[in-house]
């Protein structure tokens, strides 16, 4: 949707050390050798779309995964050189490395992702509630997220992103805020908070009846009570499952609901520059072969405005019109005021319409209808 001079990169590491019971992510297990080839066919896919997209100015760079500390923290600086040496990058780059808790016991030196100009950690802690953490199949403890925000801030990483999870079998509103005081106890910058979900071909799908997983009714009360309490510690949402310090929302993911371009290196990743979508599939073997899927041109009203409904800033129907040249109609002022007085969204100034987290909750249908209307 924007044209501009400049990019984010998304690197995708396929790797973790086990698979998680929720886990529907592309990610497998590896070794020292697998981390090196991987690195390099990363290295080479830079270099190949730094031949077309070499003229842009890369802002902001997100290792995503997976695991990404898994392969060491010279590997993932290596990845960041071959960046720099195929792109002209902002010296206020904001870059993103995504690692689990446990990662400092297991000997990552936060300090070279430092050195190379990391500046943004983002932690896959879920829970601070030891049964719940387990049934997550998740290996580490609170103290390993202690050790981890202690030892990023020492080496001058004090932008933290923690990740927690809603929705976990037994979770109540009381381990919840267990859960978010111990958060918010850390002096971290972000949290992230998504609802599980049961996806086929995990454990917690073979599973499902075993466990007690809080129902509909019950998760929307979680996701309210999140929303309640991480405001309440200054965490504002800036995003149906994000929330930040002021000043400290992640650059890199506001550009995929702003639409602005983007570059995803490596399997399952997604492209979308210059309003054309691409994305690889979930196969290191095509990835290896560097086979791609185009996607048409997808930066149509439907996906824009329902992008935009994402954030808490909301539509502004001027901006629309400029993108589109559509103005809303009556019907849809309508909807939206009857959206409004059922608490499900503002209007402000019949200019912007945002959810509010009860709409959020509901976004999906919320969007349907009101496009019926434009
Ligand atoms: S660490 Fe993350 S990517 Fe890896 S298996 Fe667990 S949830 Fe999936």
């Amino acid at each position: 949707m924007v044209n501009s001079n400049f990019l984010g990169l998304y690197i995708h590491i396929p790797f973790c050390s086990s698979k998680c019971a929720y886990c529907d992510f592309f990610s497998m297990r590896g070794n020292e050798s697998r981390f090196s080839d991987y690195t390099e066919i990363v290295k080479k896919r830079i270099k190949f779309f730094s031949e077309k997209y070499g003229d842009r100015t890369v802002d902001t760079i997100y290792f995503g995964g997976g695991t990404p500390s898994i392969i060491g923290a010279e590997r993932i600086t290596d990845i960041i050189k071959t960046i720099k040496e195929s792109f002209p990058v902002s010296e206020v780059c904001e870059i993103t490395v995504e690692a689990n808790p446990e990662c400092v016991s297991q000997g990552f030196d936060f300090n070279i992702l430092k050195n190379e100009g990391v500046n943004r950690l983002s932690l896959g802690m879920q829970t601070a509630v030891s049964e719940e953490l387990s049934l997550l199949g998740r290996n580490h403890t609170n103290k390993d997220v202690m050790n981890a925000v202690a030892n990023a801030k020492n080496s001058g990483i004090s932008n933290i992103s923690l990740d927690i999870m809603l929705g976990i079998p037994n979770q109540s509103e009381l381990s919840l805020k267990e859960t978010i005081d111990f958060c918010t106890g850390l002096d971290i910058t972000h949290i992230s908070s998504y609802i599980l979900k049961i996806e086929e071909n995990t454990l917690f799908w073979k599973r499902k009846d075993k466990y007690n997983f809080p129902d509909e009714d019950c998760q929307a009360n979680l996701y309210l009570e999140a929303c309640r309490l991480l405001e309440e510690n200054g965490f504002m949402q800036y995003e149906i499952s994000n929330f930040s310090k002021p000043g400290f929302e992640s650059r890199h993911n506001l550009k995929y609901w702003n639409m602005e371009n983007y570059l995803g290196i490596g399997p399952a990743a997604h492209s979308f520059i210059d309003g054309k979508r691409f994305n690889y599939d979930r196969s290191t073997e095509k990835f290896k072969n560097n086979i791609w899927n185009r996607d048409d041109d997808c930066s149509d009203i439907e996906t824009y405005i329902m992008l935009k409904l994402r954030l808490k800033s909301g539509l502004n129907f001027d901006e629309l019109k400029e993108h589109f040249g559509i103005s809303v109609s009556q019907r849809f002022l309508t909807k939206a005021k009857a959206f409004q007085n059922a608490g499900y969204c503002n209007l402000q100034d019949s200019s912007v319409i945002s959810l509010t987290p009860k709409g959020f909750l509901l976004s999906n249908s919320i969007i349907v209808e009101l496009l019926e209307t434009l």
